[in-house]
């Protein structure tokens, strides 16, 4: 009698944990996507194109080329997927917060203890899905050139490729340190990696 009851007491259980099991959101393979703690690729799902909007402290003189940033993800999709509003510019402070906008912020001061830090994004996502993302460029360490601005000089990074990397992690992506992917981790100084790369293409095609 009492092993009956046992018995019947963990098929009990076993019938509450596989409900329970599926409940809960389904693992994904990451695809080269950031995953939230369910183990699912955080993404904007339908919401594309993405509208990233210019801070008032981004130079003129790179609009282009952040503009240009956009069009090579598109290119490399075959879809609009990311866009720059170069004509809506925001004003107030540079200080990236959560507000429902894309922005894009050029910062002329930066934490002491990360000067190599080029830029970062912030992606704000609500279970599985990207509400919102800010990248701000460390314009305090770096100084950049671009379409309009040719001058390579020592030391200054492409900001068209910065920003390539940067939309990438604002579409979702991680990094990835290896099939020439533009999502690796870093950007030599004078480097032109603006080429969206088979790897990063493939990874896009899960998600959008
Ligand atoms: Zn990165």
């Amino acid at each position: 009698m009492k092993i009956i009851l046992k018995t019947l007491l963990l098929i009990a259980l076993t019938g509450l944990l596989s409900y329970l099991t599926a409940c809960a959101p389904k693992s994904q393979q990451d695809c080269g996507f950031v995953q939230n703690v369910y183990g699912e690729r955080i993404s904007w799902k339908g919401k594309v194109p993405v509208v990233m909007k210019l801070h008032e402290s981004v130079p003129k003189e790179y609009y282009s080329s952040i503009a240009e940033a956009a069009e090579k993800w598109n290119q490399a999709l075959g879809k609009t997927v990311i866009l720059v509003d170069t004509e809506d510019i925001q004003k107030g402070p540079t200080q990236s917060f959560k507000d429902t906008q894309n922005v894009v912020y050029f910062y002329n001061s930066w934490e002491a203890e990360k000067p190599t830090e080029q830029a970062r994004t912030s992606v704000y996502w609500i279970g599985d899905e990207i509400k919102e993302a800010d990248i701000r460029v460390n314009a305090k360490n770096f100084k950049f050139y671009g379409m309009t601005l040719q001058d390579k000089g020592p030391s200054k990074v492409s900001i068209e490729a910065l920003l390539i990397h940067e939309m990438g992690h604002v579409l979702g992506l991680k990094h990835k340190d290896v099939d020439q992917s533009v999502m690796a981790t870093y950007l030599a100084s004078q480097s032109d990696r603006v080429s969206i790369a088979a790897t990063d293409k493939k990874s896009l095609t899960c998600e959008y």
